[in-house]
């Protein structure tokens, strides 16, 4: 259902100006125009599922067919595709996540590096200390992450303890405290949370779990190109996260494993295929782990799958992960001003932290009638995605979305609900 016709709030023109005043003042609207479709009308609040196009990536594909495929067949591998799962992930390293070259690697999906990475942190714990046999996880945290580490804990002999949280928000810092303790191997959290976008303290998380004696696994699925990451300053241990969400690497895009320097000679992941080998061609009788971040790999690196991440990560290196954030932070805050204005009178409530400094880069905002409305949205080309119970999820992609596009979807959103 479309109107043209229905009456908006008498604050709708001070939107429309704030508005444009935020697009014409923001250091970052010119990236708006290296994606595709930003010229639509379209209104895409799913950059956080499934980021745009860069248009750059459209000829890096097509050249790549043509001459890389094509021209050198089998001997891309040595040429150059065989350091591209490392070069990539050195790249990520830089402009994302603050990891010094050497620790970032670009390989399968998130659910199988996570499985990788905490079972391989599991053992590690486990077999240094007996004692260690849990996996702490919150229940509102992604279903890949609950559901494999509940088949972790099986397989191992372990058990998991469940966080409790509130899902509007996200695990706080005294819930993580009681529960860790001696029996704690390891420890999965979400830097941004899928649902409510609460954002973690990783570094002080990172302590708390430290004290313990356990090792954390961060899900940087929802934070990677969006919120700053220190991967090294704050000790993070293990780190996975998704290049097809804010790193806009297309559909199925492989994911990025980070093992600090500190732990990769000590960590055996499950799945010994012979990527990971120390001798690829070698082909010898027996598995040997390679040195360094090689060993985390399994099977033939995904390359055409790798292939357009490089574009916006040339872009997030030349903006800043500052500039990211800062641009960021004002769309979801003039998000969460149009939504009090347009739609809490509408009954709509937010289901997402209000601080911005709790908040990553999407919101959501919850009603009875949200799986409708989304519906209906996606018919007339605003897109918005859902997720239960009532939440409607608009995920802001400081790069490529901006206020106007902000202010026209919510627009849309009220008058479905009006
Ligand atoms: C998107 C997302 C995933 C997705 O995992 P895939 O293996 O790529 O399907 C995992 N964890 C979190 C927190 C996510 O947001």
């Amino acid at each position: 259902m479309t109107s043209t016709d229905s009456p908006l709030p008498a604050t709708s023109d001070d939107l429309e100006a704030a508005a444009s005043a935020l697009d014409a003042a923001d250091p970052l609207r010119a990236y708006r125009d290296a994606f595709v479709g930003a010229e639509t009308s379209l209104v895409y609040f799913d950059g956080n599922s499934l980021g745009r196009p860069p248009r750059a990536s459209i000829d890096r594909l097509a050249a790549f067919a043509r001459d890389e495929w094509g021209g050198r067949l089998i001997r891309g591998w040595d040429e150059s595709w065989m350091q591209m799962p490392f070069e990539i992930g050195d790249a990520i390293g830089r402009a994302a996540i603050g990891a010094a070259p050497g620790q970032t690697v670009v390989g399968d999906s998130t659910t199988v590096l996570l499985y990788k990475l905490v079972r391989a942190a599991f053992d590690a714990q486990h077999a240094a200390d007996p004692a260690r046999v849990e996996i702490v996880v919150d229940r509102d945290n992604f279903p890949t992450d609950r559901y494999l580490v509940d088949g972790i804990a099986r397989e191992r002999g372990g058990g998991v303890r469940w966080i409790d949280v509130d899902t509007s928000a996200g695990v706080t810092a005294d819930a993580l405290r009681a529960a860790v303790g001696p029996s704690t191997a390891v420890v999965l959290l979400s830097h941004v949370a899928y649902r409510s976008g609460y954002l973690a303290d990783a570094a002080a998380f990172t302590a708390i779990a430290h004290e313990a004696g356990a090792l954390v696994v961060w899900d940087l699925c929802h934070s990677a190109g969006s919120v700053p990451v220190l991967a090294d300053e704050w000790n993070f241990d293990l780190a996975v996260g998704c290049t097809y969400k804010y790193l806009n690497g297309g559909p199925g895009s492989p994911a990025f494993a980070y093992v600090a320097a500190r732990h990769q000679d000590a960590l055996a992941q499950p799945i010994q295929g012979w990527m990971g080998a120390a001798d690829v061609f070698a082909m010898g009788p027996e598995y040997h782990p390679a040195e360094g971040m090689r060993r985390f790999l399994s099977g033939t690196p995904p390359i055409v799958g790798m292939l357009a991440m490089q574009d916006t990560l040339a872009l997030i290196e030349e903006a800043g992960i500052d500039a990211i954030r800062a641009k960021s932070v004002a769309l979801t805050e003039f998000a969460l001003r149009a939504a009090h204005e347009l739609l809490e009178p509408l009954g709509v409530t937010v289901a997402s932290p209000r601080e911005p400094e709790a908040r990553g880069g999407h919101v959501t905002l919850s009603h009875p009638a949200m799986r409708a409305v989304t519906a209906r949205l996606w018919s007339e080309d605003v897109i918005p995605d859902y997720r239960d119970p009532d939440g409607l999820r608009i995920g802001l992609s400081p790069l490529s979305t901006s206020f106007a596009e902000t202010l026209t979807g919510l627009r849309a959103v009220a008058r479905e609900l009006g």
